[in-house]
């Protein structure tokens, strides 16, 4: 019998959590069996994931860079790859701004449920503004310092620190590309090798994926509780999926026009990607299967999708910055804060630099969404409150913007591809050849 599509047992996966969730509140089982038995399994593969991420984008990246062969192209290929980054999450941006203004969610939100959501949220509201405040602390320059490590051990030793990685990796992999030939080449042909075996480390951990999606959503499903106040933010909320799907279009579109992709080819390529990322609502826990599927089903050579990738991973939120540019406003109409154009302008420049300053994990974008309120005048005593009024809807909202993160730098990688001649024919024709080989 022909095996199911990885991509349908990760759907299905995906559902049965769901389902199991629901069912589980619905007979108001306790909580704690899901957490000591079913939790664990969705954390494992998280970290089993976040354990590749690292050792990944040294092989690919060196090896990739060994591979160009001359330093203007990897010059090409970065320049490129920042440029079309800042202009899609400006894209990103503008079309929140857009939505957010054609559907005025925050109208119609009443003091009751101001209060309301204040008291359940206010707490959890107020550490949002904390971690915020801490961020701002620091010159405008911190973020290139921050980006040059001291020891790459250190660097190394978290996956917070990927662009200190990235940093390390482009200067070993360029002096790599200055010395003799026959001096690199044992060097070359270690990460070679140690490049196929963490590739193959990801088919491994993928095996685990519908299981493991499965846990992750009972999980968070039994976890929640004040379900009844999603309905007041439903307009919100459908704003920023409206905004998300708006920006997926625009992808598949500018896919289309310039490498010729047909939209079906792009999703079936990237979707198991998708469903990871919105099943751990982190772009960093799902960099590894991004990276492994723009090259291997996308036809990305590893010498622009080992750069572009991890890149786009800790810079390239256009999800995040459509969604920041939607709350901040929603905010502002909600507490009756009236905003200018000349403020929805200021929220286009600041939500892109929040973006760009936000970690790729659960909730970051949160933090700096306080950034993006505060830079348009929101008093500081309504920080809290506005933070509130969004908190109930965060993590689904979250789970959404995290797909598409990952389908932008995806996009991108591809686009950058074509246009330095690096996209070709996928190595894997059929999409599920690499695991099937694996089981
Ligand atoms: N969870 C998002 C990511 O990892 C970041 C955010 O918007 O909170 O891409």
């Amino acid at each position: 019998m022909k095996k199911l599509a990885l991509h349908w047992q990760i759907l299905i996966g995906m559902l049965l959590g769901v389902i199991f969730g629901i069912l589980y509140n619905q007979f108001n089982l306790d909580p704690v069996y899901v957490n000591n038995w079913i939790k664990p399994i969705g954390t494992i593969f998280i970290s089993l994931l976040k354990l590749i991420a690292i050792p990944l984008i040294i092989a690919s990246l060196i090896k990739g860079i060994a591979d160009l062969g001359d330093i203007s192209k990897f010059s090409q290929i970065g320049g490129r790859t920042i440029g079309i980054y800042i202009v899609t999450t400006l894209i990103a941006v503008t079309i929140g701004l857009v939505a957010v203004n054609i559907i005025q969610p925050g109208d119609g939100i009443s003091e009751d449920t101001v209060a309301q959501l204040m008291q359940t949220y206010g707490q959890d509201a107020n550490v949002k503004v904390n971690a915020a405040t801490n961020q701002v602390k620091s010159g405008p320059l911190q973020f290139i310092v921050d980006m040059v490590p001291d020891n790459i051990f250190g660097a190394a030793s978290s996956n917070r620190n990927m662009l200190q990685v990235i940093f390390f990796v482009v200067f070993f992999g360029i002096s790599l590309l200055l010395i003799k030939p026959e001096q690199a080449k044992p060097l070359k042909d270690f990460f070679d090798s140690l490049n196929e075996v963490v590739l193959k480390m990801v088919d491994l951990i993928m095996l685990i994926a519908p299981v493991a999606v499965f846990a992750l959503l009972a999980s968070l499903i039994v976890g929640t509780t004040n379900t009844e106040l999603f309905s007041a933010l439903g307009k919100y909320a459908f704003a920023v999926v409206a905004g998300l799907l708006l920006m997926l279009c625009f992808y598949m579109i500018v896919l289309k026009m310039v490498t010729g992709i047909s939209p079906g080819t792009f999703l079936k390529g990237i979707s198991p990607a998708q469903l990871l990322a919105f099943s751990t609502s982190s772009s960093a826990a799902t960099l590894p299967v991004t990276m492994e599927r723009v090259e291997e089903h996308l036809g990305v050579q590893k010498e622009v999708a080992s750069f572009v990738c991890p890149v786009g991973a800790t810079i390239n939120m256009d999800g995040t910055s459509l969604y920041q540019a939607v709350a901040a406003v929603f905010i502002c109409q909600a507490l009756s804060f009236e905003l200018t154009f000349a403020d929805q302008l200021t929220i286009v420049l600041t939500a892109t630099l929040a973006s760009i300053g936000s970690a790729a994990v659960p909730g970051a974008g949160m933090v700096m969404l306080v950034i993006v309120l505060e830079s348009v005048g929101l008093p500081a005593d309504k920080l809290a409150i506005g933070i509130a009024l969004i908190f109930a809807v965060d993590r689904p909202l979250d789970m959404c913007r995290t797909v598409i993160n990952i389908s932008g730098d995806a996009t991108v990688a591809m686009i950058v591809a074509k246009s330095v001649g690096k996209l070709g024919p996928p190595k894997v024709k059929n999409w599920d050849d690499n695991l099937e080989k694996t089981a």
